[in-house]
């Protein structure tokens, strides 16, 4: 069967990195094996699901390049749970209870006080149907259990963390459907991932003590149990995701400047042994996913790191990549030139501006902006072409006897109204005769 991986996020606000690494790991896990790669949107929670995120979800996985092979929603999908939740009313591997929250937290402290591990104690199994019906006949409605089969020992091979093994009687029998009818997440997660052929489930491991009654809801159905993974959950750099971090959008990154390309070559390796790299080419980033290089500790993520690759990713994006985002008029051979000076793709403007001018006068000594008139002088003599800068400071190196930070500093200053810089080979030619003429002019004048 081919790999099949799913994304699952409640649409009950909007993605953050954490949320936006489970996807990449899925999506990944699936490119990788030439498989599928599927959206489903968790909203069973009618009240607190919101279309508007729903919406925000498939942008983000958009920007990111992470589209879905294929979509699913929980909330079109009641008939199908109805019917499953039918077939494990049939065999008996599901139980109506009554107690109320009040009450199971009395029994909980009751047998935390005995040093009993604190799980449901199945007292609604000793109901009978005469007893049902008086609840009923009292207006009490059920609320549903999962019957846990303590005879069968629950293990799996995480593709994470390894061999796992859990007592099945040392954990409470799943509430699978409130009084109300509502599905808590547990079934309905387990009925899609039947139904929509998922083979690999890879999630966080706020999950362990889910999959592990999970795994007997498959069984229960009849169904395979999938390959399960666990990974290591984010935080932030001094620790627990800060709340900052944690609800870190795609839409403030993108604002920040952020490319996609830098946040999947992070997300991608952070908290694995492969190291953290600018990897843009996404087809490198596929290849070398690889779960068993994943940690069991928490995976720190560093606003600062992603800063810092953003630039290296911007470095090497080409210009066809960017083309939208840069001012008008701005073509291939400008991009290059400016490119290795931004630490993301907004600052281009600037630069161009510097290229389009105008731009500042800088405030010279007397002998440098003497020096600045003697270039002007110098170029407007000099034939124009792309290796016309090392003409005119190798001319002005002979005529002026400067050399170094002093030959080439003022002329910088003049010619950009910065210290700083790309590289003044390729920028002169871009800035153009006219253009270079008038600022040496201008500077050298003053
Ligand atoms: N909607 C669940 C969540 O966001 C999905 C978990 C899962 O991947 O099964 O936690």
């Amino acid at each position: 069967m081919a790999t099949t991986t799913r994304f699952a996020p409640s649409p009950t606000g909007l993605l953050h990195v954490g949320n936006i690494r489970t996807a990449l790991h899925n999506w990944l896990l699936a490119r990788k094996a030439g498989g599928r790669f599927l959206l489903r949107i968790d909203d069973t929670d009618a009240a607190r699901s919101r279309e508007e995120y729903v919406a925000a979800i498939r942008a983000d996985l958009a920007w990111l390049g992470l589209a879905a092979d294929g979509e699913e929603r929980q909330s079109a999908r009641f008939d199908l749970y109805e019917r499953e939740f039918a077939r494990l009313v049939a065999a008996g591997r599901v139980y109506r209870c009554y107690e109320t929250a009040q009450e199971l937290e009395l029994k909980r402290k009751v047998r935390l006080g005995r040093g009993l591990p604190p799980v449901y104690d199945r007292a609604a199994l000793a109901l009978g149907e005469a007893d049902h019906a008086a609840k009923a006949a009292a207006g009490e409605l059920p609320h549903w259990r999962f019957l846990l089969d303590h005879d069968q020992p629950i293990a799996w091979d995480d593709g994470v963390r390894g061999p796992q093994r859990f007592d099945a009687a040392a954990m409470s029998d799943p509430v699978l459907r409130r009084a109300d009818g509502s599905w808590l997440y547990m079934l309905p997660s387990v009925i899609d991932d039947i139904a929509m052929g998922v083979t690999d489930v890879l999630r966080g491991e706020d999950h362990v003590s889910n999959t592990a009654t999970q795994v007997q809801m498959f069984a229960a159905l009849g169904a395979a149990v999938p390959a399960f993974a666990h990974e290591a959950l984010l935080v932030g750099s001094e620790g627990k995701l800060s709340k900052r971090l944690g609800s870190l959008g795609m839409a403030e990154l993108r604002e920040a400047g952020i490319e996609p390309e830098a946040l999947v070559a992070l997300l991608a390796r952070l908290g694995t042994s492969q190291p953290v790299e600018p990897i843009a080419a996404r087809g490198e980033i596929i290849t070398s996913f690889d779960l068993a290089s994943f940690g069991r500790a928490p995976a720190r993520f560093d606003e600062a790191e992603l800063t810092r690759l953003n630039a290296q990713i911007v470095h090497q994006l080409p210009f066809e990549r960017v083309a939208a985002q840069l001012p008008d008029g701005m073509g291939a051979s400008a991009w290059e030139v400016i490119r290795p000076n931004l630490s993301r793709v907004s600052e281009a403007g600037e630069w161009w501006q510097v290229v389009t001018g105008p731009v500042a006068l800088p405030e010279f000594a007397e002998d440098d902006a003497a020096y600045v008139a003697q270039a002007a002088a110098v170029l407007a003599e000099l034939a124009w072409g792309e290796d016309v800068w090392a003409r005119l400071t190798s001319s002005l190196q002979e005529s002026s006897g400067r050399k170094g930070k002093g030959l080439f500093q003022p002329l910088r200053l003049a010619l950009t109204g910065r210290e700083h810089g790309p590289d003044m080979a390729a920028l002169l030619p871009l800035i153009g005769r006219e253009g270079a003429l008038e600022r040496l002019e201008a500077a050298g004048s003053v």
